[in-house]
C-alpha cells in the first residue's frame, strides 16, 4: 500500500451567495490523502512535516482532470512543416486522399501520436478515447501501431479505443478487421454513417450492434447524417440499443443530424435518446453543421467532449486543448453565471466539484490538475493553463 499526501491546495466548497445574487465561489485549502492512487482522504490544510513523496500543491486550485473523449491517435500529423489540406467533395474523396496523406507523411506513426500524446497531456488531459481506422487497406496495422506506443506510456494516463471502420462497415467490407480489432485489444465498436456512406441502415447498423453484442463492449458511432437519413438512423439507434439492452453503452460522435427535427420530433427524439442512455460526444464545430448541443443535454442527454481534428488530413482547425472547446461551448450558449460556468466543467472531466459524489469522494481515482486559478468557472472561462496533472495518483505532466 502506498500513501501519500496532496497537501496545500485549493478546493472548491459552495457558492457564495447574498441577496439573491451569485458573487462567487467559495474555497478553502486542504491536504488529499492518496492511497494506491485513489483518494482516501481530505482535511483541513495542516503546516506538519512532510515526507518525501508527498506533493506540494501551493495554494492552487485543484480540479479533476480532463478527459478527450474523441481524438484519432493515428490520423494526427503533428510536428509536421504546414500543409493546407487538400480539397475533397465528399467523405469517400477524403479518406481515400487521407491514406495517401499518411503513407507519404514524414514521421513515423509512434513521433505523430506521441506528439498527440504530449500536447493534450500538458492541457490537463489523462484519459483519451481515440478511434483507430480499421478496414481492409489498413487492417490491423493503426491499432497494433498504437498499442505499441501505448505501451511506451503505461500508467501515465488512461485510455481506451474505438474499432474505427473509417471506409464505411459494408462499404469496405470491415466486418472481418473489425472482429480481429476487438479481439486484439479495441474495447470498443465503431462505426460511421451507415445510411449515407454504407447504404444501408439496417445492415449496417444491424452488424454494428452484432459486434457489440459478440465482444460484449461499448458503441461509439460518428453521424453526419442529415434530415431524414438522420430521423430514421436515430431512431433504429434506439430500438436497436433496447432490443440489445445497450442502455449507457452506446454514443454518438457529432451528431449533426439532430438539428433538423421539428420542435415536436426534436423533444421526442432527445428524450428518446436520454431515455435509452445514448451519449453524445461533440467537438463543438464552429460552422453549420453544429446540433443544438445545450438544448439536447437539458433534455437529460450525457453530453462529453473532444478534440476530434488535431493536424490532420480532415481540417486545419483543432489545437489539442478539450478545455479550448470547452470555453467555445460556453460562450456559444452563453454560460456565463458562476453556476452554468462551474457545472459546465464536467463536460470535459466527467466529475463534479462539489456536492455528493464530487471528485473527491473516497475512491475515487486521483486524476487531478492544478491550475492557477480562484474557482472552475474562471478556469473555463479564462483558461487558466494547466500546472501539474495527476493519473492514479502521479505525477503525468509538469509545467
Ligand atoms: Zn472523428
Amino acid at each position: 500500500m502506498t500513501t501519500k499526501w496532496l497537501y496545500n491546495v485549493k478546493i472548491e466548497t459552495d457558492y457564495l451567495r447574498a441577496a439573491g445574487i451569485t458573487s462567487g465561489t467559495a474555497t478553502k485549502n486542504v491536504d488529499v490523502r492518496l492511497v494506491d492512487g485513489v483518494v482516501a482522504e481530505v482535511r483541513p490544510q495542516q503546516h506538519v512535516e512532510r515526507a518525501k513523496e508527498d506533493f506540494d500543491g501551493r495554494g492552487l486550485l485543484l480540479l479533476p482532470a480532463i478527459r478527450e473523449m474523441h481524438c484519432h491517435f493515428d490520423k494526427s500529423k503533428l510536428g509536421l512543416p504546414w500543409e493546407p489540406i487538400k480539397p475533397a467533395a465528399s467523405i469517400v474523396e477524403r479518406f481515400t486522399q487521407e491514406i495517401k496523406d499518411l503513407t507519404a507523411v514524414n514521421a513515423t506513426f509512434e513521433d505523430r501520436m506521441s506528439r498527440l500524446i504530449e500536447l493534450e497531456l500538458a492541457n490537463g488531459t489523462t484519459f483519451f478515447r481515440s478511434h483507430i481506422d480499421v478496414h481492409p487497406k489498413i487492417g490491423q496495422k493503426f491499432l497494433e501501431q498504437a498499442q505499441a506506443v501505448l505501451a511506451k506510456y503505461q500508467g501515465i494516463f488512461g485510455y481506451e479505443l474505438v474499432a474505427f471502420p473509417q471506409h464505411g462497415l459494408l462499404l469496405s467490407e470491415a466486418y472481418d478487421e473489425m472482429k480481429r480489432a476487438l479481439a486484439n485489444g479495441a474495447t470498443l465498436v465503431g462505426g460511421v454513417d451507415p445510411f449515407s456512406l454504407d447504404g444501408n441502415l439496417e445492415k449496417s447498423l444491424q452488424q454494428t450492434f452484432d459486434l457489440a453484442t459478440q465482444f460484449n463492449v461499448p458503441i461509439d458511432i460518428h453521424l453526419h447524417e442529415r434530415g431524414d437519413a438522420a430521423r430514421q438512423t436515430y431512431q433504429k439507434m434506439m430500438a436497436l440499443t433496447a432490443d440489445a439492452g445497450w442502455q449507457n453503452r452506446v454514443t454518438i460522435s457529432h451528431g449533426y443530424g439532430l438539428q433538423d427535427f421539428s420542435e415536436v420530433e426534436s423533444q421526442e427524439i432527445f428524450h428518446g435518446l436520454a431515455e435509452q442512455g445514448i451519449s453524445l460526444i461533440s467537438s463543438v464545430p464552429l460552422d453549420s453543421v453544429r446540433p443544438p448541443l445545450e438544448e439536447i443535454r437539458q433534455a437529460g442527454v450525457q453530453l462529453a467532449l473532444g478534440c476530434d481534428n488535431i493536424d490532420d488530413s480532415w481540417s486545419p482547425f483543432g489545437d489539442g486543448s478539450v478545455l479550448e472547446k470547452l470555453n467555445r461551448y460556453a460562450e456559444i450558449y452563453q454560460l456565463t453565471t458562476q453556476e452554468a460556468l462551474t457545472e459546465a466543467l464536467s463536460l470535459i472531466t466527467g466529475q463534479t466539484t462539489m456536492g455528493p459524489d464530487n471528485f473527491l469522494t473516497s475512491g475515487k481515482p486521483a486524476n487531478f490538475i492544478l491550475t492557477d486559478s480562484s474557482c472552475s468557472a474562471e478556469f473555463v472561462a479564462r483558461k487558466t493553463p494547466v500546472e501539474t496533472s495527476f493519473y492514479q495518483g502521479e505525477i503525468c505532466f509538469q509545467k
